[in-house]
């Protein structure tokens, strides 16, 4: 083993086919060998700690008091790392509705982060998206979708934009979905208010992805089975949940799980400037929202307005409140917000030849240690 070789040992390993006792070695930012029992030779110690894999959050607006993209790029940073922090080793940068020429700016902006390795993306959500669903979106900017408009949003990105939220019912929704899936941009159907068979017209037109499944779009009802019937049955979608035991009940988490499973199913933090802070006044893009006992709400009219959640927090709720094992939480964590970015390849899991992308848990499922790419972000208390 070459000098920038370190074996992670003593340690429950999590990887997609169970959780080992055992050790994993990595060699320039990979994992090489993964195996149970004693590793062989000196080791770090973990002490009996979890490694899962480093957490890949595909929508998420801020944290630690800043939001994307802010126009400043030394503030956007600091939301990545934050976040990273927490253990999203990749996060996408979610866009709340702007007008086209404010989206554009944002986008520009960002995609200096993405190429600087801090986000792995840009998700517009909006500004294609309900009046009757927009939660927190500015209802005076939200667009019937234009594909001119579309395509000069995506140029202003320089191939960094990767996901847009659209409302597959609105006037051409359908042809901008199409573009979007032929431009290799994911088209994420969500903030709807459109039928089961509106919703399935988007999926057929090349939408993957529900943004957050349950929340802005008509509830599940038995003769209108709506969006969340159409999106959990259809093989093609991988649905986002908000695992914060505000935004979505246990109950509905495990109806998801048990219709899509663990491999369709992808936790999202959806977070905005508070999370990671205190109560108090925080913008969302146009918008101002209130946080109280950690819970954001739009200051007018009170919906709820993006999270203060971590992906650390969702993982460990997703086990220890939903009662999901370690596998499959680590798998919505993990592995299936990597497939949908199309990086399964490389992230996503504890895998021989994958990135060194790695969280360490104490005992109560706290993060206790990140890696990115075979380099400590934070290192594990006395290791
Ligand atoms: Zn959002």
């Amino acid at each position: 083993m070459g000098p920038m070789s370190v074996t992670l040992s003593d340690a429950r390993v999590v990887t997609p086919d169970g959780v080992h006792d055992g050790w994993l070695t990595i060699e320039d930012g990979r994992i090489t060998h993964v195996g149970s029992g004693r590793a062989p030779g000196a080791g770090l110690s973990l002490g009996g700690r979890t490694i899962v894999p480093g957490f890949v959050d595909i929508h998420t607006h801020g944290g630690a008091g800043g939001s994307y993209p802010d126009g400043d790029p030394e503030s956007a940073a600091a939301v990545a790392a934050f976040h990273l922090g927490r253990g999203s080793t990749t996060a996408m940068a979610s866009l709340v509705t702007a007008a086209p020429e404010t989206l554009a700016r944002a986008a520009s902006a960002l995609a200096d982060l993405c190429e600087q390795g801090l986000v792995a993306g840009i998700h517009f959500e909006g500004p294609y998206i309900s009046k009757a669903r927009c939660g927190a979106h500015n209802p005076a900017l939200l667009r019937d979708p234009d594909r001119g408009e579309f395509r000069e949003l995506v140029r202003a990105g320089r191939g960094h934009v990767r996901m847009i939220t659209i409302a597959a019912e609105l006037p051409n929704a359908i042809d901008v979905i199409r573009d979007a899936a032929a431009e290799g941009v994911i088209a994420a159907v969500g903030h709807s208010d459109a039928t089961y068979e509106q919703t399935l017209a988007g999926v057929e037109a090349g939408a993957t992805v529900a943004t957050h499944l349950y929340n802005a779009m008509p509830a599940l009802n038995h003769r209108e089975p709506g969006p969340i019937a159409a999106l959990l049955q259809d093989e093609r979608v991988t649905v986002e949940l908000i695992n914060d035991g505000v935004h979505v009940h246990p109950a509905m988490l495990r109806l998801a799980m048990h219709a899509a499973g663990a491999s369709r199913t992808a936790l999202i933090t959806d977070a905005m400037a508070a999370a990671g802070m205190g109560d108090g006044r925080y913008p969302l893009g146009p918008m101002t929202v209130n946080v109280e006992n950690g819970v954001a709400r739009l200051a007018e009219g009170g919906a709820i307005a993006g999270s203060t959640l971590t992906m650390d927090v969702a993982f460990r709720r997703t086990v220890r409140e939903v009662g999901l094992s370690l596998v499959d939480a680590a798998r919505m964590a993990s592995l299936t917000p990597a497939r949908v970015l199309g990086l399964d390849g490389e992230i996503g899991s504890i895998t021989v030849g994958k990135h060194a992308d790695l969280v360490v848990l104490d005992g109560d499922l706290n993060v206790d240690g990140v890696m990115k790419r075979g380099a400590w972000v934070r290192r594990p208390a006395g290791a």
